[in-house]
């Protein structure tokens, strides 16, 4: 199926079901209803001449239209460019002119964002661009206006026009380790993916996702808003970007069946005050993914939200995003502290990032992921995309993971975080884990920085719970006495209000190097 065949059929068996519902704006779709405005917008598109192959962006924070326009655009197989709502001007000029966007739909602002001041600054030097619909603008009322009064047979042709394996979406990586990538995926791809996450959460129509993750990333898009339409569930968006109060308010107004995050909004929702008020017995399952999921949030999520059966994903953008996942029947130990399997018609393998060959169980190694999955390329960058995606088709992620016997998968850290002190290789994401462990502690993260005598030493960045005494280093020392390798303990510790974040909530850890040398001099 193309992600438009796929739609229909659900909108077929579920008409009356709720598929949409959008709190910010106070709007709600059942399928019937989805169906009619996608397709009139689908139709607007098609009399404007957007046709197949050509790219369209999408510039808005969580909102009802986004979801529209991934549908519309899917239906008549342009591909869909999702750009990042933090982005300014300089960025925005970047992804508008490296994809070729002609028509660009975008929120005219967004709290201190003004979106269309920056889109006519940069127009003049973006040669492509020649529509700008601003949502709910002239243009855009007209797309839908004239698209209702268009002709059904004229969608039907252009979606036979379309295969599955064409392009359908330009998404941008999360920018954590350095200057985004434009992957570009299929309607096989995405549309695979999110069935089969939804699969394994055991979506069917009673189910109700609350998104607080952003849309413009496969977290939402996919995971999401695919994983949602693929089984006739409801996409619920609590706001139009994270907030805490916003999202467990959602789940229980809504009476939400699974609720997604990455796993610093699940701290800020555990810790929000007056979080025991909130009704959220109908959570079921939810997932928890995009980077290190630490043990004890993932049981604070299963024993105070009630999550029972939550999932831990791992993937990325250029896989769709998912390539493994815990699933329900799986222990609860694991379901913690792994990544799970590997999903359905994917293989997976952990190899010598020197040599190429496949390290034994239980040893760390380069994570790699081949399969249905695996994006086309990146967008217009065929050197980029040979580094990443071998002749084989393997996708080397620059994750390092371990694979125990049963074919369970730990991820350790990044290749690029990764810090040798001494000569000795140190995995952040252990000393994380431990410093998490720690009752003080809100949250933490641990990089390396230069050091004259080791090489590298390591620097713990820690967020502190309300009311708390400040770490310092001696304090963490006496802390890990006698329970880490003397070798693992920071020697710097610094405490913070937040990390440095990607708007998909990501730390950035090259920012917090950057931050530490100026500290250190
Ligand atoms: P960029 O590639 O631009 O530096 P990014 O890699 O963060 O940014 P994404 O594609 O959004 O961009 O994220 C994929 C990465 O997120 C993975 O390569 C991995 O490092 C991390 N990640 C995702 N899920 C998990 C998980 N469950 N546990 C640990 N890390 C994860
Ligand atoms: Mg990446």
């Amino acid at each position: 199926d193309t992600i438009g065949e796929n739609l229909d059929r659900t909108v077929h068996r579920f008409p009356d079901r709720d598929a949409l519902v959008d709190l910010a704006a106070g709007r709600r779709w059942t399928y019937a209803e989805l169906a009619a405005d996608v397709d009139a917008l689908a139709l607007g598109l098609l009399a404007l001449g957007i046709a197949k192959g050509d790219r369209v962006g999408i510039w808005a924070p969580n909102r009802a239209e986004w979801t529209l326009v991934q549908y519309a655009t899917a239906k008549i197989g342009a591909v869909l460019v999702t750009v990042n709502p933090a982005y300014r001007s300089h960025e925005l000029e970047y992804v508008l002119r490296q994809s070729g966007i002609r028509l660009l739909a975008a929120a005219d602002r967004f709290k201190s964002s003004d979106y269309a001041a920056m889109i006519e600054e940069v127009r003049p030097r973006c040669p492509d661009l020649e529509f700008v619909a601003l949502l709910e603008g002239p243009l855009w009322n007209s797309l839908l206006e004239r698209g209702r009064e268009g002709d059904p047979a004229d969608l039907a042709r252009a979606q036979a026009a379309l295969s599955p394996d064409d392009a359908v979406n330009i998404q941008y990586t999360s920018g954590t380790t350095g200057f985004p990538k434009g992957a570009t995926l299929s309607h096989h791809n995405i549309l695979n993916n999110g069935f089969f996450v939804g699969e394994l959460c055991h979506y069917t129509e009673q189910d109700r996702v609350c998104i607080p993750v952003p849309f413009y990333h496969c977290f939402g898009m996919v995971m999401g808003n695919l994983a949602c339409t693929s089984h006739g569930a409801a996409m619920v968006i609590p706001a139009p970007s994270f907030d805490p109060a916003a999202t467990l308010a959602a789940v229980e107004s809504e009476r939400c069946t699974s609720l997604y995050g990455v796993p610093t909004m699940f701290i800020a929702e555990l810790a929000e005050p007056g979080f025991d008020a909130y009704d959220l017995s109908s959570l079921r399952t939810g997932i928890m993914a995009g980077s290190p999921c630490p043990v004890e949030v993932m049981r604070e999520v299963i024993e105070r939200m009630g999550m029972t059966e939550v999932s831990i994903c791992y993937g990325m953008t250029e896989t769709s995003p998912v390539s493994t996942q815990t699933r329900a029947d799986d222990s609860v130990e694991r379901r913690v502290s792994t990544v799970g399997r590997v999903g359905p018609h994917l293989e997976v393998k952990v190899v010598d990032p020197g040599t190429g060959r496949t390290v034994p169980r239980g040893e760390p190694g380069e994570l790699c992921t081949r399969g249905y999955s695996v994006m086309l390329g990146y967008w217009e960058e065929p050197e980029r995309t040979a580094e990443a995606v071998d002749a084989a088709r393997w996708m080397h992620t620059g994750d390092l993971a371990v694979m125990d016997e049963d074919g369970y998968l730990s991820i350790t850290g990044r290749i690029k975080d990764m810090v040798i002190r001494g000569g000795e290789n140190l995995y952040p994401r252990e000393i994380e884990e431990f410093l998490h462990t720690h009752p003080d502690v809100l949250d933490v993260q641990v990089i390396g920085v230069p050091d004259a005598k080791y090489g590298e030493e390591l620097m713990a960045w820690v967020r502190m719970r309300d009311g708390a005494e400040p770490l310092t280093p001696d304090t963490v020392r006496a802390y890990c006495a006698g329970r880490l390798a003397h070798f693992k303990i920071p020697r710097y510790v610094h405490v913070v209000e937040e990390f440095p974040m990607t708007v998909t909530g990501k730390v950035r850890k090259v920012e917090m190097r950057q931050e530490a040398l100026r500290l250190l001099e």
